[in-house]
């Protein structure tokens, strides 16, 4: 049962007995992650990586707690799934209550409330009051290929449009819309075909300043002219660029994609898989710009942590497909969907969104303040609980990934976690917990400023 709104409280958010603090007991990684560590090289694909050196023991509100007892500031949220805080203790009873009911009976054979009314939250809470309907899968990517289905069967056409820098998924499709060779690419094709790529608007790395608009215009004549509209079935587009760098296109680009996408019978697809679930600040970062997409894919957040995803968007539309289309054993697993319903009463009632306006304040003031000291902080960008700055060589555009993941690596050594991103691999991004402490998140930003200055030898400036 959904507890009242008074009662939503930091109780329901953060897990008892776990001190919101850092705190380093042993070197990093300690003993005993180091002694897991030589079990996994034995036993784990090496294409898997990592990015902490440690193994998790337990993780909630704003930190992670290592097997050797250090305690982390989370500035990563495992990717910005656990918004609501690791092991929430709202959505750890709904997770522990639904497994005790029943674990699976797969929706496609024995259906069960549970999915019915996540797909009833998605059609509240995301963008546009038009009739919606929702399909429920596992994961990110999942959830994208459902989408140019969907879009496919609906327009009859075949071409899918992707952006510059996009990330969309590590499947064969979704592969083909990720603009990033390696690690994603590199060695896996052929890729799918039908997928084209058109420029972003990339604000701090347009040879001259234009509007949304234009970069929209730029986008949409390439696609006119290399593909032709009447070829496209879909247009899918992160409302920011999430992996390609926390690039927020400039104002009116959205709108005006959706626009031309209207114009042209194109479905246009909002990829909120990053942004979405009060991350950027509302619960939805197209809600930023007033646009209303055909198709939103979400996921990541939308279940404290555990595994489900979802295609939302216009019942027309996601109602073209014929009965059986669509689905998957796992899609909509009864226990994730106990976890996203208790995830999305705290969205909704635990203030979360404010909680990312109040992330945002505090970290972009630190971060210019930072700028300001350090020449190679060549932009501050982001929105909400979603901020990031980009390294560059002093004076130029040149990326510095080699500076970006010198930083990383020395906040992990002081006991923060912050995860690099973007095309050239020179950007960090701050994807904290909407529920850390703002003191806890303070101390991580200023462990983060003394990593960039000491690293770009700016210190003594
Ligand atoms: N789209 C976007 C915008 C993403 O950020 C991601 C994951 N980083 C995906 C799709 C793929 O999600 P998953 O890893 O769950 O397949």
């Amino acid at each position: 049962m959904a507890p009242d709104s008074a009662s939503r409280d930091r109780a329901h958010l953060i897990p008892e007995g776990l001190p919101q603090r850092r705190a380093l007991v042993t070197a990093v990684p300690g003993p005993a992650s180091q002694a897991i560590a030589a079990r996994r090289a034995a036993v784990v694909a090496a294409g898997v990586s990592s990015v902490l050196p440690v193994y998790v023991e337990r993780a909630g509100g704003g930190v992670i707690v290592d097997v050797d007892g250090n305690s982390f500031i989370d500035l990563a949220s495992g990717i910005a799934v656990t918004g609501v805080g690791n092991a929430a203790p709202a959505v750890a009873r709904a997770v522990a209550d639904q497994a005790a009911a029943f674990t699976h009976t797969c929706f496609m054979v024995a259906p069960y409330e549970g999915y019915v009314a996540v797909c009833e939250a998605l059609a509240r809470l995301t963008p546009g009051d038009h009739a919606k309907r929702s399909v429920l899968v596992n994961s990110g990517a999942e959830a994208v290929e459902n989408a140019v289905k969907i879009a496919r069967r609906a327009t009859g056409r075949s071409a899918v449009v992707v952006l510059d820098h996009a990330y969309h998924g590590r499947t064969n499709l979704t592969m083909a819309m990720t603009a990033k060779a390696m690690p994603y690419k590199t060695g896996f094709g052929p890729f799918a075909g039908e997928v084209y790529r058109v420029p972003a608007s990339y604000p701090l790395r347009e040879p001259a300043p234009i509007t949304g608009e234009q970069a929209a215009a730029r986008a949409t004549t390439m696609i006119d002219k290399q593909v032709g509209a009447d070829q496209v079935a879909a247009l899918v587009v992160e409302p920011i660029l999430g992996e390609g760098g926390f690039v927020v296109p400039a104002p009116g680009f959205l709108a005006a994609l959706s626009r031309w996408c209207t114009e042209h019978g194109v479905v246009f697809v909002a990829d909120e898989i990053q942004t979405g679930f009060a991350r950027t600040g509302l619960m939805f970062a197209c809600e930023h710009e007033g646009v209303v997409p055909d198709l939103i894919t979400t996921a990541k957040g939308i279940a404290g942590g555990l595994p489900l995803a979802a295609v939302t968007g216009r019942a027309e539309l996601m109602d073209a497909v014929h009965g059986g289309g669509l689905g998957g054993t796992y899609g909509g697993n009864p226990v994730a969907c106990a976890a996203a319903l208790a995830a999305i009463d705290l969205y909704e009632h635990a203030d979360l969104a404010g909680a990312a306006r109040r992330i945002e304040e505090l970290a972009v003031s630190r971060l210019t303040a930072l700028a300001e000291r350090a020449p190679q902080v060549a932009e501050v960008r982001g929105r909400g609980a979603m901020q990031a700055i980009e390294l560059v060589r002093p004076g130029t555009l040149e990326p510095d990934a080699a500076l970006a993941g010198r930083v990383a690596r020395q906040c992990a050594q002081q006991g923060v976690l912050v995860l690099t991103c973007g095309t050239y691999g020179n950007v960090l991004r701050l994807l904290p917990p909407l529920v850390i402490d703002l003191e806890l998140l303070a101390e991580g930003l200023d462990v983060l400023a003394t990593a960039v200055l000491e690293q770009a030898g700016a210190v003594a400036r």
